[in-house]
């Protein structure tokens, strides 16, 4: 597609984006953040309908939450899951706000998640799968999971090879209380575009390939990818759900290197 080629990130807003701090503001950047799912949903042929937008509240606290939520967020993902389960508690009242847990997970943490969360997007190892299996069969709850998979090469990224993924996937109907949308991944932190979208083709095709050979009951229809700087490239390329934190909430004052391991950001933003 001429148009989908010439797409670009929009990284050099990163750390950039203004505070939100009223309803209205949320309300504000919610509408052009859906304008800019609409958008390239559309130049891809797309129905909006079909990209779940994940507002990304990590970092941010309790009050800017509670705008969010006034605002008509529902879910809300959160990287940390001592942090998200802190958040949790404090806004148990919110009873219709559900938490999604998308950065990596210690095995030792699994009963954190499986006490509270709806989804874990960050799965990539059989022992946390065992763990948060154990605990939720426990607790009587089951949870959406998705894979996570590094298609950026980088070392220093989360996730499993792409090679690894047939054999992992096929371990998992072993763990009934996990629930398999799909797959996730961070693609490269770059502003060149087509490196960026090189890292979402490589897991949309992955999920068409892995849809073929995965076991029954395994489903593998979800890709989660896309944040702030690069989501119109990955609807572009098949994201069915994006996770969207700055160009929602503001710019984080913490550091990504409190969420990412170190050096897996390619480039510093702007200064
Ligand atoms: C923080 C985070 C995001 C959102 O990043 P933004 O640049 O704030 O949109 C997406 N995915 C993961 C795993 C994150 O930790």
């Amino acid at each position: 597609m001429q148009t989908s080629a010439v797409t670009q990130t929009s990284h050099d807003q990163h750390g950039l984006y203004p505070q939100a701090i009223t309803v209205e503001d949320f309300r504000r950047n919610l509408v052009k953040v859906r304008e800019r799912i609409d958008i390239a949903s559309r130049r891809a042929g797309r129905d909006p309908a079909n990209v779940r937008l994940l507002p990304v509240s990590k970092t941010f606290d309790e009050a800017h939450i509670r705008l969010a939520y006034a605002a008509g967020c529902r879910q809300l993902g959160e990287n940390k899951v001592q942090e998200a389960h802190r958040k949790w508690t404090a806004m148990a009242d919110l009873a219709d706000l559900q938490w999604s847990v998308i950065g990596h997970l210690q095995t030792n943490k699994a009963k954190l998640v499986a006490a509270f969360a709806t989804e874990f997007q960050a799965l990539d190892s059989l022992r946390v799968a065992e763990a948060l299996d154990r605990r939720l069969q426990v607790e009587g709850r089951s949870l959406d999971v998705f894979v996570q998979v590094n298609t950026s090469g980088e070392a220093s990224k989360y996730g499993l090879q792409p090679q690894e993924v047939l054999s992992f996937v096929k371990e998992l109907p072993a763990f009934t209380a996990l629930r398999v949308r799909g797959l996730m991944t961070l693609a490269l932190f770059s502003s060149e575009a087509e490196r960026v979208r090189q890292c979402f083709i490589l897991l949309r095709n992955l999920r068409d390939q892995l849809r073929e050979g995965a076991p029954a009951g395994i489903g593998l229809e979800e890709l989660s990818m896309g944040m702030s700087g690069d989501f119109e490239i990955a609807i572009e390329e098949g994201a069915t759900v994006v996770r969207v934190g700055q160009a929602i909430f503001g710019a984080r004052s913490t550091p990504d290197s409190h969420y990412w391991p170190a050096g897996s950001t390619t480039e510093e933003p702007p200064s």
